[in-house]
């Protein structure tokens, strides 16, 4: 079984990439933010435990999330592994993942950061529209809609949240490329790290992370 880590600052196209490669690799794209909303559907004891802290507005605590995370491995989909996305988000994160994987004759087999610099991000992140019916997601740069304002699916209207406006968002950034960087030294450190850089096509960008995941030199 294959563990590896998908990093990368929000805009750097990471959840686009994890998908990607889970079609080529045969291998689940694991996001802990859809590990949340599915335990909570299911009614899984831990999502149970996870709902009690999302409902309050909290962060659902580590260990709760590492149990999400585990109980997910042991699925029949994932048995010759896993692209886990959005889990560690910081070096304690990292650690822990790290024990419970170790409990389990497992660890972290590759850690990937996908780089952008921040103004890219910045840039990538306020082109972004939301559609109002579903959720549905476009770029003015990247991924624009057939009809501008419209859902390409469904139609609906597009807007802007206002946490997507450039202010709130460069203030924002600067946190999560505060633990990301914690995150991508963590894994430098165990020498499971591989840099991939963002700033390239969509395809290119995948070529490198399955040159990433190939190259064993440092395992
Ligand atoms: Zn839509």
């Amino acid at each position: 079984m294959t563990v590896v880590v998908l990093l990368g600052a929000p805009g750097a196209g990471k959840g686009t990439q994890a998908d990607i490669l889970a079609n080529r690799l045969g291998i689940p794209h694991v996001a802990t933010g859809d590990l949340f909303r599915t335990a909570v559907r299911d009614g899984s004891p831990v999502g149970l435990e996870a709902r009690r802290y999302m409902e309050r507005g909290r962060l659902v605590p580590d260990d709760i999330t590492i149990r999400m995370l585990l109980d997910r491995l042991v699925q029949r989909d994932a048995g010759n592994g896993v692209i886990l996305d959005g889990f560690p988000r910081n070096r304690p994160q990292a650690q822990a993942l790290d024990a419970a994987l170790a409990e389990r004759g497992s660890r972290v087999d590759r850690a990937i950061s996908i780089e952008v610099p921040s103004d890219e991000l910045v840039r990538r992140l306020s082109g972004r529209w939301v559609c109002k019916a579903s959720g549905h997601v476009y770029n003015e740069q990247s991924n624009p809609p057939r009809v501008k304002g419209r859902c390409d699916l469904d139609g609906s209207p597009l807007f802007q949240r206002e946490d997507d406006e450039a202010g709130t968002i460069r203030a924002r950034l600067a946190l999560q490329l505060s633990s990301l960087r914690d995150v991508v030294g963590y894994y430098h450190d165990i020498d499971v790290l591989r840099i991939v850089n963002g700033v390239q096509p969509i395809d290119d960008v995948t070529a490198a992370l399955l040159a990433a995941l190939s190259d064993d030199a440092a395992v």
